[in-house]
């Protein structure tokens, strides 16, 4: 492993459009403990063996790399990041990492409540959870198991340990879950959760389709119409391309992640690492570079 006391050097990853890429967002395994309508297609997908998904050293020599670029923000996500033993391992590594501004966890949430207090005791307190319906029998649907009971309990542990901010994230679908936006909108009066509704993106071989996407001035209309005004907060730096609001004296915000409605291309600052080792500038581009091409942008490493 390379020395981990490398000098950061702010901003010098810029690409061809002056974007600063400070924020990498780690996939540290495809797998996943849910099948989700709009991520996963019918019938049995390869998976990745053993051997092709990077090793946790190897996460860490790239990140360390990155870190050398500019990037000051990792996010570890997935497939489901919590199913990979050792995943809380790997997030106490990176929160003993004093260059790295914000180190942040997306999961479903269904092993969350078990695990919850580790991760905190990791040194995690930002953590987003995927949740795409508040009814038991619909969210089985969307995400093939019955687990919803289990998503929730996992939130209230967290929300009982103090992570925050919480984020949950939900993807909204016409005829799916757009009956429960308003209901979604609610729980940011009763808890300080940051409600992200995300537009459905035609991506992969998902089992919903673009008839099925709502944009975000749709979802706004129908929250403020039901809940009253959507007043904005001000994004900081880092904050990625959520446009934020929050409703009149609610401890919560709710936000809109709209790449179909409100491109946020110029301001994005994020790069992919898939669990293969593959970067990637875009989601919705299928160019990627190895990430030992990260390592060859740098002076040697030191080992
Ligand atoms: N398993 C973790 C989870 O469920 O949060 C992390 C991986 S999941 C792929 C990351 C996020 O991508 C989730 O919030 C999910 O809802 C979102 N997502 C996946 N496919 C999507 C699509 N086609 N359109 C919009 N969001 C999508």
């Amino acid at each position: 492993m390379p020395n981990a006391t490398h000098q950061a050097i702010d901003d010098s990853l810029v690409d061809r459009e002056q974007r600063h890429l400070n924020y990498l967002r780690i996939s540290i395994t495809d797998r996943c403990n849910l099948r989700c309508l709009y991520c996963v297609p019918d019938g049995r997908i390869p998976r990745l063996s053993h051997d092709q998904i990077l090793s946790y050293e190897e996460i860490l020599r790239i990140v360390h790399v990155g870190i050398r670029l500019g990037i000051q923000k990792v996010r570890i996500t997935g497939g489901e990041p919590l199913v990979r033993n050792g995943a809380i391992d790997l997030l106490r590594r990176l929160t003993a990492i004093p260059e790295l501004k914000d180190i942040s966890l997306t999961t479903n949430g269904v092993l969350l409540e078990a695990n919850a207090q580790r991760i905190f005791d990791a040194g995690i307190r930002r953590i987003n959870i995927s949740l795409d319906s508040l009814k038991r029998e619909r969210y089985a649907h969307i995400t093939g198991y019955d687990m919803f009971d289990r998503v929730w309990a996992g939130i209230q542990r967290a929300h009982a340990i103090g992570f925050s901010p919480i984020k949950i994230n939900a993807v909204a679908m016409r005829g799916i879950n757009d009956d429960e936006i308003v209901d979604f909108g609610r729980l940011s009066l009763a808890y300080p959760f940051h409600i992200r509704f995300i537009e459905y993106m035609p991506i992969g071989n998902s089992r919903t389709s673009s008839q099925d996407q709502i944009l975000t001035p749709e979802i706004q209309e129908r929250i403020s119409t039901a809940l009253g005004e959507l007043i904005p907060v001000e994004n900081g730096r880092n904050d990625g391309p959520a446009r934020r609001f929050r409703i009149a004296g609610a401890p919560g915000e709710i936000g809109f992640i709209s790449a179909l409605s409100h491109h946020f291309c110029s301001q994005c600052n994020r790069l992919r690492l898939t669990a293969d080792g593959k970067l990637r500038a875009c989601l919705l581009s299928d160019h990627y570079e190895p990430s030992g091409k990260f390592s060859e942008a740098v002076a040697p490493m030191s080992s």
